[in-house]
């Protein structure tokens, strides 16, 4: 079976080598080459176009950071789905919008073409050590075809419903990371204005009720470390929070706090904290106080 994998970022580069790990054959494509050539140097096959890749492979997986760049790969006139063919099955693991799901699923279906939405949680230590949830929307049958690739990349994996449905959970995920990001950045600067040592603070409420996996990856990983290099970028966040808007706005869903939460993120990301890991949220809190 040959696998293509199109976007070697921090999720993309550790999914795929676990998949040559596993001994599949996997080639790989990435925009910028220095990715690429960290594949290559794990086994990985690389050096082919978008649309020869298209025409070879038997399952096409994208882990791609904006819906932009998914609906070009996907449905471009060099894509994925003008290239493909019959039988071959499509995975996106990146978080895009359930529509944009359905699209691709529709122009993949008119050539005989299979599409899985299976975005991913567990961050890059979850790519890394293969243990990420997997939610997984489309047809049960093409789902059971490829669960040994799945299994490759994750623990937990969910068939969720029809296309489309991984995604809606995801963004779910997604919002309440938004939340705990923002409370544990608030809380954080509470205690420090207020005089408290940082390490007490965090044994203390990560052992009660405020605890949570997101106060304990940020403040363990990055708060305490004084290092904000992204695993998960907050523009990546911040566009997730935009789709999770959008998605409640077509659907008459009234969140309360998801148009005031999007626009901080917004904001922190405009202040040059977009390229820095979600936790840099922290930073900006930290600029809002006088
Ligand atoms: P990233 O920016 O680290 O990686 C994306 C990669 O895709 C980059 O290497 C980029 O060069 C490449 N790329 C972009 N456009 C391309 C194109 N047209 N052709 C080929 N390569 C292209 O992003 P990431 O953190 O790996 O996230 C990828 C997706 O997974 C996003 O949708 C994100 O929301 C989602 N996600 C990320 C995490 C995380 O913790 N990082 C966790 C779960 C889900």
């Amino acid at each position: 079976m040959k696998v293509a994998f199109i976007g070697l970022g921090n999720m993309g580069l550790p999914m795929s080598k676990n998949l040559v790990k596993a001994n599949y054959e996997v080639y790989g494509l990435n925009r910028s080459k220095g990715r690429e050539q960290l594949f290559a140097e794990a086994g990985g096959k690389t050096g082919y176009s978008l649309p020869e890749l298209a025409r070879i492979a038997d399952v096409m997986m994208t882990c791609l950071p904006f819906p932009a760049d998914v609906e070009e790969v996907f449905l471009g006139s060099d894509g994925i789905v003008a290239n493909g063919h019959a039988g071959q099955i499509l995975i996106d693991f990146s978080t895009v919008s359930p529509d944009l799901n359905h699209k691709i699923e529709k122009e993949a279906a008119k050539k005989g073409i299979e599409f899985l939405d299976a975005p991913v949680s567990g961050g890059n230590f979850g790519a890394e050590s293969g243990t990420l949830s997997i939610m997984v929307g489309g047809k049960k049958e093409v789902f059971h075809k490829v669960y040994p690739l799945f299994e490759v990349l994750g623990k937990q994996i969910y068939h969720t419903g029809p296309v489309g449905s991984g995604t809606i959970i995801k963004l779910i995920n997604q919002y309440m990371v938004g939340v705990h990001t923002q409370a544990a950045s608030e809380a954080f600067i509470i205690g420090e204005k207020m005089g408290i040592d940082g390490p007490l603070m965090f044994d203390i409420l990560n052992a009660s009720y405020a605890q949570s996996r997101i106060f304990e990856r940020h403040y363990t990983n990055f708060i305490a470390q004084n290092q904000f290099q992204a695993g998960f970028a907050l523009k990546l966040l911040f566009k997730d929070l935009t789709l999770v808007q959008k998605m409640a706005e077509d659907n008459d869903i009234n969140l309360p706090i998801g148009k005031p939460i999007t626009s901080l993120f917004q904001q922190a990301k405009e202040s040059s904290h977009g390229d820095k890991d979600m936790s840099a949220m922290v930073l900006y809190v930290k600029e809002l106080q006088k």
